[in-house]
C-alpha cells in the first residue's frame, strides 16, 4: 500500500466535462505538482480516459480510470465517483449517455432565466467555454458570468446565480443512486460518495444516504477533497471510521487557480482511516 497519500489524487476534471485543460494537460499539471497516482473523473463522461491513461503512463504516474456521476437522491443532487472502471463497459456508457441527455435544454432554460435577470446571451457565452457539446455545465455559465462582469469570481456566481432560489437555477433529474451504483459495478469499479460535506441534508438525511449507499454495496467516501473545508476533513474521517467506509482523497481540480485547493496544498488523509487505494498496489 502507498503510505504517502499526498501523492494520490483521485478526483479531477478536464475539458471533456467542466475543467479547462485537455486530459493530457491535466496529467502534466498533476505530475508537476508531485502526483504519482492519478484519476481523471469527468462528470458523466469517460471520453477523456484513454488520452489521460497514455499521458499518465508517459509521465510515470499510476493511472486510475474514473468518472463522477450526477445523481438525484432524496430530491438533491449527489455526486458519485466511480474508480477503477472499465471505460468501455456498455452498461456504463449507456447510463452516462442517458445522464448527459437534457443538459442542453437545461442550459437554454438557464440562459432564459439569466436573460430575464438582465444578463443576455448567456447560452452563447457559456457554449464558448464548452469542450464537449454533450456536457454544457453550470460551470460554463459561471465562467461566462465572470467574463461579462456580472460577478468577480465563479464562487460569487454560485452565491448569486445558478443555485436554488437564485436566477438561473433549473432543477434537473439526474441518474438514480441505484442505477449509478449499478453502472459502476457493471464496469468493475468502486463507487465513492463525492464531497459528502457539500450536500444540504439534515443529519437524518445524511445518515440515510450513507445507509442506503451501504445497502447498495457502497463502502467508500471522499474525506479530503478540495470541495471540503478543513473542519469537514475531520468530520468525514469520523464518518468513515463509524461506518467502516474506505476514505478517498482528491482536489476536485477544474482549472489552475479556480479550485479552492491546488494539488500541492491538499492535506493527507487523517490518521485512523483506511485509504480506498489500500489494496491497489
Ligand atoms: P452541473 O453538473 O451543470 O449542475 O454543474 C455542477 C458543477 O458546478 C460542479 O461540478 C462544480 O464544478 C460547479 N459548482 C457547483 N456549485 C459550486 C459552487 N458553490 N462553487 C463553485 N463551483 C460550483
Ligand atoms: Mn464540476
Ligand atoms: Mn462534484
Ligand atoms: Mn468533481
Amino acid at each position: 500500500m502507498l503510505n504517502d497519500s499526498l501523492k494520490v489524487d483521485l478526483h479531477c476534471h478536464s475539458n471533456v466535462s467542466d475543467g479547462v485543460l485537455a486530459p493530457i494537460a491535466v496529467a502534466a499539471y498533476a505530475r508537476k505538482a508531485g502526483v504519482g497516482v492519478w484519476a481523471l473523473t469527468d462528470h458523466d463522461e469517460v471520453g477523456g480516459i484513454k488520452a489521460a491513461r497514455v499521458a499518465a503512463d508517459e509521465l510515470g504516474m499510476h493511472f486510475v480510470s474514473g468518472v463522477e456521476i450526477s445523481v438525484t437522491w432524496a430530491n438533491q443532487t449527489v455526486h458519485l465517483v466511480g474508480l477503477q472502471i472499465d471505460e468501455d463497459d456498455p452498461a456504463l456508457l449507456a447510463g452516462l449517455a442517458a445522464t448527459r441527455h437534457g443538459r442542453d435544454a437545461r442550459g437554454r432554460e438557464i440562459a432564459r432565466q439569466l436573460d430575464a435577470a438582465g444578463i443576455p446571451n448567456a447560452y452563447e457565452g457559456a457554449v464558448k467555454y464548452v469542450g464537449n457539446p454533450d456536457l454544457l455545465s453550470r460551470t460554463h455559465f459561471a465562467r461566462y458570468l465572470v467574463e461579462c462582469g456580472a460577478c468577480q469570481t465563479t464562487a460569487e456566481v454560485f452565491k448569486k446565480y445558478l443555485t436554488e432560489g437564485k436566477p438561473g437555477y433549473v432543477p434537473h433529474r439526474w441518474a438514480s443512486l441505484e442505477d449509478a451504483m449499478g453502472w459502476i459495478k457493471s464496469a468493475g469499479g468502486i463507487p465513492v460518495i463525492a464531497h459528502p460535506g457539500r450536500y444540504k441534508f439534515t443529519q437524518t438525511g445524511e445518515d440515510a444516504l450513507f445507509d442506503t449507499f451501504r445497502q447498495l454495496g457502497g463502502n467508500a467516501i471522499e474525506v479530503v477533497t478540495g470541495s471540503h473545508t478543513p473542519d469537514q476533513y475531520a468530520t468525514y474521517a469520523e464518518v468513515a471510521r463509524r461506518y467502516g467506509f474506505l476514505a478517498s482523497r482528491g482536489t476536485d481540480f477544474h482549472a489552475p487557480g479556480e479550485s479552492r485547493v491546488e494539488f500541492d496544498a491538499l492535506p493527507p488523509l487523517p490518521s485512523g482511516v483506511t485509504p480506498v487505494w489500500h489494496d491497489w498496489f
